[in-house]
């Protein structure tokens, strides 16, 4: 069995007790284990403060963009070997397991491409200059700089590849040193990943740096030009934002948290059309896609209430023929939960949405599936896909207040009214994404301009985008993630906006000319 290693100041760190133990989610398989126990974490964040901040805050927009395009490179490069691991470590299906790497080398891309067209810039330049007063004398400018701290990347075990590669594509470029802690389930691939992003010898000393296992007092030791981005669960979301060291002395946070996002279908679409079908297809992706371990998956349907039995009838034939079993099979199309614990969880998820009024199993559920393929006896964490209906949409609350992290979702209806589907939608407290299959232009701009606040992103399918859209669930570097209220409230990506969570936005006052010529050095882009 390997023992997962942390990367810190410098060298690597092997701890000798404390370990927790990660399988393989089909076989139930010992694949590893991982504890950071005894690591000395404020010498590593010293070290990454004073060593690698101030080599990536020397180096300009261009050199970083370099860097990242080498980064990317890398995983591409290492590709198989990461699949592989995502098919063993993650449960993931050889697609799903492409969705996390690809997703990590592409951003990394994506924003080596943006920074290069930054060119020889080291902060940004935040809009317009600002006259002040009458006189041309006086000036305001706003720019963007490199904070002084690290970036801690606090990750969800269900991207172990792009959960790092969003996060520290936009702290690199910004010029801020990263230190990445996976969740542990699923931290093989991440260890792997950052053993190849260091074999580069891109990165300045420090720049990456590595927690494998509990996180011990990493937060104790934050300051002020510190930045903590998180992705998890609302529960730890809700500790790290609360924790008495980061309250005190005002370290930055991002959080993204749970989403109950949802679909809804506009009174407009006929069954039987390709935005019928595009909305049926999204919801299927959605739900199977690493066994609906996804954080933008679609968890709420609303349809027109004459469409609930179609639109049910349609769903339970899709989600019942895909094949559950061994992700390594080219047949499956589905493979298991990633852990034990996630299996707990969402079956308990799965009977807490049935206990409530009018809820109804329409295919899947709670239980083991009856057939399973490649897998042996009892083994492994799976659950089938599962669609619920819920009959009276207000009356089932928890299905707006509770996210099953696995592969279910909720059919509802609705009167056919962008207020009703708004205020049904808005019972979920604020989401990642929502999104609207539609050909009528009024109901999608009522409906978005009503979603909007509640969202980071809102995903319209119609007539004109129906075969090039790629489902609500993907998210794109140049588009914002995130969301207000269940969410977390944190912004991530959205291209250059994706910088300034780890940069500190100042107002430059004084002179005209000597604030435009000290803005000059600047780029765009704030
Ligand atoms: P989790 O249990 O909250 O863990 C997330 C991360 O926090 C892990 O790395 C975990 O480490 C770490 N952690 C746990 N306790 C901590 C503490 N006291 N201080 C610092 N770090 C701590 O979440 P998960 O089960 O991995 O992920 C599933 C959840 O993530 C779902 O609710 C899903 O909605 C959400 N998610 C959201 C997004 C998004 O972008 N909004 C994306 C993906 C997932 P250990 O693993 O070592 O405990």
């Amino acid at each position: 069995m390997e023992t997962l290693r942390s990367y810190l100041s410098g060298s690597w760190y092997e701890a000798s007790s404390g370990f927790e133990e990660l399988v393989n989610p089909t076989t139930e398989e010992i694949l590893a284990r991982a504890s950071a126990e005894g690591a000395d974490l404020a010498h590593a964040l010293h070290f990454a403060r004073n060593r690698s901040g101030p080599a990536l805050r020397a180096m300009t927009f261009a050199q970083r963009a370099e860097m990242l395009k080498g980064l990317a490179k890398a995983i591409h490069a290492s590709r198989e070997e990461l699949l592989d691991l995502g098919v063993r470590n993650g449960g993931n299906t050889r697609s799903d397991a492409k969705f996390d790497v690809d997703g990590a080398s592409s951003t990394l891309a994506a924003y080596a491409d943006l920074g290069a067209s930054l060119g020889d810039g080291r902060f940004l330049v935040d809009g317009d200059p600002i006259p002040m007063g009458r006189s041309s004398r006086l000036a305001g400018q706003h720019v963007l700089v490199p904070r002084r701290g690290v970036a801690v990347l606090i990750n969800a075990f269900n991207f172990p590849a792009w959960g790092l590669a969003e996060k520290a594509a936009c702290a690199w470029l910004a010029g801020v040193p990263v230190l990445v802690k996976p969740a542990t389930p699923t931290a093989l691939l991440t260890v792997r990943l950052v053993e190849k992003l260091l074999a580069t010898n891109l990165l300045p000393e420090g720049a990456l740096q590595l927690l494998v296992g509990a996180p011990g007092d990493l937060l104790c030791h934050l300051g002020p030009q510190d930045v903590v981005s998180f992705t998890g669960s609302s529960r730890t979301g809700t500790l790290i934002r609360t924790h008495p060291q980061l309250a005190a002395r005002s370290v930055r946070v991002n959080v993204e948290a749970d989403s109950l996002n949802a679909s809804i279908l506009g009174p407009d679409v006929e069954p039987g059309s390709e935005v019928y079908a595009a909305f049926l297809a999204d919801i299927v992706r959605d739900v199977t896609q690493k066994a609906g371990q996804k954080c933008t998956a679609i968890r709420r349907i609303f349809v027109p209430i004459e469409r609930l039995d179609s639109v049910r009838e349609e769903l339970v034939e899709r989600l019942a023929a895909i094949r559950v079993g061994d992700p390594c099979r080219d047949t499956v199309q589905m493979g298991p939960v990633a852990t034990a614990a996630q299996l707990r969880s969402v079956r308990e998820g799965i009977r807490t949405l049935l206990a409530s009024e009018r809820v109804e199993i329409a295919t899947g559920g709670p239980d083991r599936p009856s057939v399973l393929e490649g897998v042996e006896g009892d083994r492994g964490f799976f659950v089938a896909p599962t669609l619920l209906v819920a009959r009276d949409a207000v009356a089932a609350r928890p299905v707006h207040e509770h996210e099953v992290f696995g592969p279910c979702t909720t059919l509802m209806p609705y009167d056919g009214t962008a207020q009703q589907a708004a205020s049904l939608v808005a019972l979920g407290e604020g989401g990642l994404v929502a999104s609207i299959a539609t050909n009528d232009r009024d109901f999608a701009r009522d409906l978005i301009l009503e979603l909007a606040p509640f969202h980071g992103r809102v995903y319209l399918n119609s007539e004109k985008s129906v075969g090039v859209a790629p489902g609500p669930g993907t998210v794109f570097p140049q588009l914002l993630h995130g969301g207000p209220g269940r969410a977390g409230g944190g912004e991530e990506l959205g291209g250059l906006r994706g910088l300034t969570g780890y940069m500190q936005r100042v107002a430059l006052q004084g002179f005209g000319p000597l604030i435009d010529a000290i803005a000059a050095g600047g780029k765009r882009g704030g």
